[in-house]
């Protein structure tokens, strides 16, 4: 069961290098997880414990699962990730084990980064109804609150959270000593925008009129994710094309055809 939900990757090959437009998160990031992995002693003769959870949060696909990479790669760690829907929704009932089983396998892998997306779906606002459901929720975070406050002794683990829906969440799991540093990761702006294509366009051959500072402007409210999908739409134009040189159009093109996408996902959801 473990294997087919949990991500174990070692030391995974994303740098900090290949996140645009995140440096305050980055910095507050590598401030609460990295120091006290790479080097626990300073907390220890401060003597101050270090953050135990951090929880980021902000809109879908801005490079919140990245970061968490990240520190695994510098730190030399395991990545370990779950996500809280398939927490609850994978294998009914397994929920708590889940959780003890996760920490688990972090304990054993030491030095571990533990990151559990869409942590809203086991850590919500306490719902009225009483249906089976919930109450298997409500067991697995307490499984996971149990397993944070148990955790004085948690050596080199640490605990990276996110969420996309930061105003659903239970006010319990934010208390003291639990994920007590929260970090906003929100949509680039246009000089983020802008370094985002430059990291997605480094392996690609793009001729000299494409102008990154236009296409920044072009994609306003894309998120890194959405970049990165007209990046490889682009070169997906050229090849249509039977060229490879990749044109200021391609991009533009790829931006259009990403929005009709979009635009008729959100009709059909609707
Ligand atoms: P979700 O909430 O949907 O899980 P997320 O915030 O964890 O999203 P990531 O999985 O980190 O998003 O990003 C998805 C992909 O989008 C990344 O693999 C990367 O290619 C691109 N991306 C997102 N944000 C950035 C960024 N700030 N810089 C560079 N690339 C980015």
């Amino acid at each position: 069961v473990r294997a087919r939900v949990m991500q174990v990757e070692h030391s995974p090959d994303v740098t900090y290098e290949d996140i645009g437009g995140l440096e305050e998160q980055m910095n507050e990031v590598r401030e609460t997880v990295e120091m006290p992995l790479d080097r626990p002693e300073m907390f220890s003769e401060v003597g101050i414990d270090p953050p135990s959870g951090v929880l980021l949060y902000g809109p879908p696909g801005t490079g919140k699962t990245m970061l968490a990479k990240a520190v695994a790669n510098q730190t030399d760690a395991t990545f370990i990730k779950m996500a809280g829907s398939e927490l609850v929704h994978k294998f009914i009932g397994e929920g708590a084990k889940l959780v003890r089983d996760l920490f688990e396998v972090a304990r054993e892998n030491e030095p571990a980064v533990l990151f559990i997306d869409e942590i809203d779906a086991i850590a919500s606002k306490r719902t009225d109804s009483k249906t089976s459901g919930d109450a298997e929720v409500q067991r697995t975070m307490m499984q996971l609150l149990s397993e944070m406050d148990g955790f004085a002794d948690r050596g080199e683990v640490r605990i990276i959270a996110a969420t996309n829906r930061f105003d659903m969440l239970d006010p319990a799991i934010l208390r003291p000593g639990r994920f007590d540093r929260l970090i906003e990761v929100p949509k680039p702006n246009d000089e983020g925008r802008e370094i985002i294509f430059q990291i997605h366009t480094r392996n690609m051959n793009v001729s000299d009129d494409v102008d990154f500072a236009e296409l920044a402007e072009m994609a306003e409210n894309a998120s890194g994710a959405d970049i990165k999908a007209v990046c490889t739409e682009a070169g997906m134009f050229a090849i249509r094309d039977d060229r490879t040189e990749i044109f200021m159009q391609d991009f533009v093109d790829a931006w259009e055809k990403i929005q009709a996408e979009e635009t008729d996902t959100d009709a059909e959801a609707s």
